[in-house]
């Protein structure tokens, strides 16, 4: 089995290494990642400049582009076949809810889902990073079952694991994504030329976060797997726009 692994923490980052090196067990593992870190890149492409591809002494190729560009340039033209999975982690951060738009740990699986390949984003859900081999094992699970018995359509798994030991991890759910309240205040600041600068504040509290959610699961010390899709077509709104817009 053939394994691409990336992320948007950046080539660097502890849960890459840590992921590449386990799923080196199941397959040939090949990892491409942005040069530095790009959290919160989304699904965005570099489109007004080349991108240029370094290879780091452990092999790595890292990119000076976004989780999106690395996904992409893998598959369409760096890499001389084609990935039977991608995964993208682990990332240190939860990625629940709202955080799934921004999020350039999903846009990498995303990518690799648009591209016609299995697809799993996987986050860790607290910035300690105290419990990576939690994480870890699940993608192992997750990566042999997809190699196993391999789901007949697209499939894009955003998948999120409590920062807690193995054994205090309580099971697996398939979740819906919750929604959180809306993302706090910028930061305002003076720059020491006397403007003034903004910094982006960070993401609401959950408020759709009960029985079912991503949210809920990751509070009750489950690992929560949500599959997504990328139409954002809001289907049960089709009818009222078309009435709204006749006559
Ligand atoms: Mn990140």
């Amino acid at each position: 089995m053939k394994i691409l692994v990336s992320n948007d923490d950046g080539y660097f980052a502890p849960g890459i290494t840590l992921l590449a090196e386990a799923l080196a067990q199941l397959g040939e593992v090949t990892v491409v990642a942005p040069e530095r870190d790009r959290s919160g890149a989304s699904n965005s492409l570099t489109l007004d400049r080349p991108l240029t591809v370094r290879r780091a002494p452990n092999g790595y190729f890292s990119v000076n582009g976004t989780p999106t560009d690395c996904v992409h340039i893998a598959v369409t033209g760096l890499l001389d076949f084609t990935p039977d999975v991608i995964v993208s982690g682990v990332n240190l951060g939860a990625n629940m809810g709202d955080d799934t738009i921004y999020s350039g740990t999903v846009a990498a699986a995303a990518e690799g889902y648009l591209l016609g390949i299995p697809s799993v984003a996987l986050s860790l859900t607290s910035h300690a990073g105290a419990h990576f081999e939690s994480a870890i094992g699940i993608a192992l699970q997750l990566v042999e079952r997809l190699s196993r018995k391999p789901l007949n359509e697209p499939v894009l798994l955003n998948v999120n694991v409590p920062d807690v030991a193995p054994e205090e991890l309580r099971g697996v759910e398939v979740t819906r994504l919750g929604r959180r309240h809306k993302a706090e205040p910028v930061l305002k600041l003076k720059t020491p030329r006397g403007e003034t600068a903004y910094w982006i504040g960070p993401a609401g509290a959950a408020a759709d976060a009960g029985p079912g959610t991503d949210f809920y699961a990751v509070q009750s010390h489950r690992v929560s797997i949500t599959p997504l899709r990328m139409d954002l077509t809001h289907n049960a709104q089709l009818p009222t726009a078309q009435a709204w817009l006749a006559d």
